[in-house]
């Protein structure tokens, strides 16, 4: 290819950094200036250019930009520096990126499946240039983040994801395709903004949305065989826990809303256990939110609770308690509940406020997955101080806006006592002479180590107990030097390593299971793990 080809191609660009040899080689003179510059000095210089910027947004562009330009470096950036990048291309800013998604869109990132592709979805799916993919994300838009409804703006979740799944997991970056379907939306906002990118009608449900996600199901295992695992994100609860349902038994899928958030929340909470004490069935829990999050949450709590106790699961859920839009859910009102609630109504008198439930059912952990502020208030904050010595409290809604309450909130209240983290970052808080550090309960802990796990055993199906091997391998690597600081979750500057081990963890209770078809097994698996990761140190072209 000419020089000016390899140059515009993202994934063999290298900038300045093109060596002498190579210029000479792929007939490079002249189209780069004369300095010839070091993989190293080309990410200073771009994370210098980086903090000039002031507006989130800005730095969500030149990431983009970057990505589009030149492949190795943006994933160099982003490992590197994943503390300070990980807010800029995925939770907070990315939900801006996608509400303003119409106007900053510059080039496709992905696959946009709509129903006017509908019957040709194999054949969309063929235009896609790379043919050996192992992971999907797909999103329908219609929950993005606690943002709501952003239809075909959503795209920017995909890219973000996988791009965390690369950067995190190791997962080679043509492997990973982004997906959007879209099927209308019901956001007024976007239905009437010039610039939305999305069919302009109301959302399509029932038969006819079934019909178009079942085409697309089918054209995937069709296209890319049974081993890609196709990762559901941001579907609203009612199309999430059933397209889950319908195709776990045929399909290599995993719901991150319900099964990843799930498993990252065991994980803290299985580290806060040696702060607080006790077993896991030991505690009690209640849950502002009783969707995905929640629900997802609490059905992993009682499954764990069952490994460790032998008991079934109906005894272990009734320790678990959920609020939602109308209250506590309470057996009075089981009629009326969405199926994926009904097991968590359990026999109490109605209560309608989140702060008298606290009272009422006295919980050692709250957990925020409401998508909704502000709603951890100093009342409610303080009754769970005054019922326990140490109040474990997850504010899990995202973006930062719908946290349930801030770091800063939550230990001033609690007079320094609450063990706290949150689903977007926080900064270090001090309280009374000690700085406490807020964990970061996000779902980018658990989904790339748990992809990899998956990939690398070819494992065919995804089974909970491969959710639960990744709570506890995560949960392994918190060390006390972490909870002197507060800290439930380890330092995200270790992800790498963090990921292969709960890749390795993953892969083993996959072949346990007999779910791995990559035989022979591996025999030290954290090392397969490491060596399968993807580097993103420029090659040298001859
Ligand atoms: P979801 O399925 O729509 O569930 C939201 C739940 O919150 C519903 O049960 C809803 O009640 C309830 N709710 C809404 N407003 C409420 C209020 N004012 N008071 C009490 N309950 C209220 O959404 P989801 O997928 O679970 O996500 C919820 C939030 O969790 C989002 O902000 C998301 O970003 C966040 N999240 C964070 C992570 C993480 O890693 N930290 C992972 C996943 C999700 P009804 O059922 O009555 O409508
Ligand atoms: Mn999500």
């Amino acid at each position: 290819a000419s020089g000016y080809t390899l140059m515009r191609d993202p994934r063999h660009n290298k900038g300045v950094a093109f060596t002498e040899r190579e210029r000479d080689a792929h007939y490079l003179r002249g189209l780069l200036p004369p300095i010839v510059l070091s993989q190293e000095l080309q990410e200073k210089r771009i994370m210098h250019m980086l903090r000039q910027y002031k507006v989130p947004l800005q730095r969500y562009m030149a990431m983009m930009d970057l990505q589009e330009r030149n492949e190795r470096l943006f994933y160099k950036l982003l490992i590197d520096n994943v503390e300070e990048l990980l807010p800029v291309v995925y939770t907070p800013t990315v939900g801006e990126a996608c509400q303003k998604y119409g106007s900053i869109f510059r080039r496709p990132q992905g696959l946009y499946i709509s129903l006017k592709e509908k019957g040709k979805i194999l054949e969309v799916l063929k235009n896609w240039p790379e043919r050996s993919v192992q992971v999907i994300v797909v999103t329908d838009g219609e929950r993005i983040l606690g943002l709501g409804d952003l239809g075909c703006q959503g795209m920017g979740i995909p890219v973000g994801k996988l791009s965390l799944y690369t950067a995190l997991g190791g997962v080679r970056p043509s492997a990973c395709l982004p997906i959007t379907i879209d099927v209308g939306t019901n956001n007024e906002k976007l239905l009437n903004d010039e610039f939305y990118i999305g069919l302009r009608q109301r959302r399509a449900t029932g038969q006819e949305y079934a019909e178009l996600l079942h085409e697309f199901m089918s054209a995937v295992k069709q296209n890319y065989g049974e081993k890609v695992l196709i990762q559901f994100e941001d579907f609203a609860n009612h199309n999430a826990f059933e397209l889950l349902a319908r195709y776990s038994s045929s399909h290599l899928v995993f719901n991150d809303d319900i099964q990843g958030t799930a498993s990252v929340v065991l994980a803290g909470l299985l580290a806060a256990l040696k702060l607080l004490g006790g077993t896991l069935a030991d505690h009690r829990f209640l849950f502002l939110g009783a969707g995905e999050a929640g629900t997802g949450i609490a059905e992993l709590i009682a499954l764990e609770m069952s490994k460790q106790t032998g008991n079934p699961i109906e005894e272990n859920r009734k320790k678990i308690w959920l609020v939602d839009s109308k209250g506590l859910i309470v057996d009075s009102r089981k009629h009326s509940l969405q199926h994926f609630k009904k097991p968590w109504a359990h026999e109490h008198e109605p209560v309608s406020k989140l702060v008298d439930a606290v009272k009422a059912i006295k919980p050692t952990v709250l957990i925020g997955t409401s998508g909704v502020g502000k709603q951890f208030t100093r009342e409610v904050v303080e009754a769970m101080a005054s019922i326990n010595e140490k109040p474990l409290i997850m504010a899990l809604s995202n973006p930062t806006s719908q946290a349930e309450c801030t770091g800063e909130e939550a230990y001033t209240w609690s007079e320094g006592r609450a063990i706290f983290a949150s689903g977007s970052p926080f900064d270090p808080f001090e309280y009374d002479g000690k700085v406490f550090v807020p964990g970061q309960a996000n779902n980018a802990y658990i989904f790339p180590g748990f992809g990899l796990g998956v990939i690398m055993s070819g494992a065919i199906r995804v089974h909970e107990d491969m959710l639960l091997a990744a709570s506890e391998a995560l949960a392994a690597q918190v060390t006390g030097e972490h909870f002197k600081k507060g800290l439930i979750y380890p330092p995200f500057s270790d992800i790498r390593k963090i990921s292969a081990n709960i890749a390795a963890k993953v892969a083993a209770k996959a072949y346990e299971l007999g779910l791995a078809s990559h035989l022979p097994q591996p025999e030290d698996l954290v090392k397969y793990a490491e060596n399968c990761m993807y580097s993103p140190v420029y090659r040298t072209y001859r």
